[in-house]
């Protein structure tokens, strides 16, 4: 068989621990024998991440604005222990962090669904994926904690010398707390531009919910951004794919979702984000299943799985002992890319070799095999537990036999 060309490389980054040794498993047996494989490689393992002092990140990043797609494997975000497991210069910055501040980008995370691992909702038929605004608010807060009573204000001082604006938060007669929150029109509208693209991208409908009713001004202004962005620039295009852009109430979305068949896009602000998303990837039946991609405003996409680096298998693996750590969030990272990046540069064959991959990948769970994690929680009866090769074997047996 001849293999599949590529024209422009991937923008590949490498990782750590269990993903490392899965992520040169996949492309031995599920890639390279299939495509010329092309690729600009970046290590983004800590070791190296530490020895360049981070600066393989920002050079990652810097390929997906030249290429357009990424493809990343699990890091470690280093913490006191990693700087001491791998006696690192310092606490380098987590990597997606880093990425995801270079791109400016919004994460979509997805599950894959495959029959035999029912979600807990029983009505979710179809994935829901989950959009986070990941900018501002809690997680850029300035808090106080009041001693006893006093007033606190905010206070607005033009920096262009008009007069200061000024409002009471509270007049404390007693000890207390308070917290000032800010976001940016900018940060706001390149989250609403890369969710109403993604939306049309694959051809699913649109969720917005924020707490509008309550917050008049501040989470009004999301609300407004997003109508805005809609009517100007992306209704026509909407409503020649038949979906739709839905905005509701935060607390409707979540009572709906529960009643919901999935099958759409939910943007949630930062806070409902960070929550919600734990929520759907635990409630769809396990983090292994679940993908992520980040969309930048601009134009760039860089796929990955959503889990770790899966350390305690890693440690496993080092001590010789046999592992069976799902692949299958990375396979569809790759996946995702190929096909992402066949769509940019007109290869249907790449596109048509990454839908295969991913039909092997589910046949083969529904065929029974699959590693430990699922084994534990599907209702398949009697599924055959592989390790992390022989999965990957498999997947390539039903793969060789559909191309
Ligand atoms: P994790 O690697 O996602 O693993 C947590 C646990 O979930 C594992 O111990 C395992 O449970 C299960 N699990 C996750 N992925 C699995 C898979 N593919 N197959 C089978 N089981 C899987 O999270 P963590 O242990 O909190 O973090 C480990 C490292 O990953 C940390 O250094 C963290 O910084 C990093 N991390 C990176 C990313 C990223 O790059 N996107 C995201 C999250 C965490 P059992 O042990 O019970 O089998
Ligand atoms: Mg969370």
């Amino acid at each position: 068989m001849e293999k599949i060309q590529m024209t422009t490389p991937l923008v590949e980054m490498d990782g750590d621990e269990m993903t490392r040794i899965l992520w040169q498993m996949i492309k031995d047996e599920l890639l390279l024998p299939f495509i010329d494989l092309k690729t600009e490689y970046y290590d983004l393992g800590l070791e190296y991440r530490d020895k360049t002092n981070d600066q393989v990140t920002i050079d990652s990043a810097e390929a997906t604005k030249k290429y357009g797609v990424a493809v990343k494997c699990a890091t470690i975000t280093a913490n006191a222990a990693r700087v001491k497991e791998y006696n690192l210069k310092e606490m380098w910055k987590s990597p997606n962090g880093t990425i995801r501040a270079i791109l400016d980008g919004t994460v979509f995370r997805c599950p894959i669904v495959v029959k035999g691992i029912e979600p807990c909702v029983k009505s979710w038929k179809k994935p829901i994926t989950l959009a986070r605004h990941a900018y501002g608010d809690v997680y850029k807060n300035a808090e106080m904690q009041i001693p006893g009573p006093g007033e606190v204000k905010l206070v607005y001082t033009p920096a262009d010398g008009s007069p200061e604006q000024t409002i009471t938060v509270h007049q404390f007669e007693g000890s207390g707390v308070v917290q000032g929150q800010y976001n940016l029109d900018e940060s706001i509208e390149n989250f609403a531009k890369s969710c109403f693209e993604y939306a049309l991208e694959t051809k699913q409908d649109l969720w917005f919910a924020t707490k509008d009713t309550v917050s008049k001004k501040y989470d009004h202004r999301f609300k407004d951004i997003f109508a805005e962005m809609y009517e100007k620039q992306y209704k026509e295009a909407f409503e020649k794919e038949g979906i739709e852009y839905f905005y509701t109430l935060i607390d409707d979305a979540v009572a709906r979702i529960m009643k919901a068949e999935g099958g759409f896009i939910w943007a949630c602000k930062n806070y409902d984000g960070d929550v919600m998303s734990d929520m759907v990837s635990s409630a769809f039946g396990s983090l292994a299943m679940m993908t992520s991609v980040l969309v930048s405003p601009h134009g760039y996409y860089e796929y990955e799985a959503a889990h770790g680096t899966v350390q305690r298998h890693y440690y496993k693996h080092l001590k010789g002992e046999e592992t069976s750590t799902n692949s299958v969030a990375t396979i569809f990272a790759w996946t995702g890319a190929l096909r992402k990046r066949g769509e940019m540069d007109g290869i249907k064959d790449l596109m048509t070799f990454a839908d295969k991959l991913e039909k092997a990948v589910i046949d083969t769970i529904e065929g029974g095999e699959m590693t430990k994690d699922l084994a534990l929680i599907t209702t398949i009866p009697n599924p055959k537990v592989l390790n992390s090769r022989d999965f990957i074997l498999a997947v390539r047996g039903r793969l060789e036999k559909s191309l």
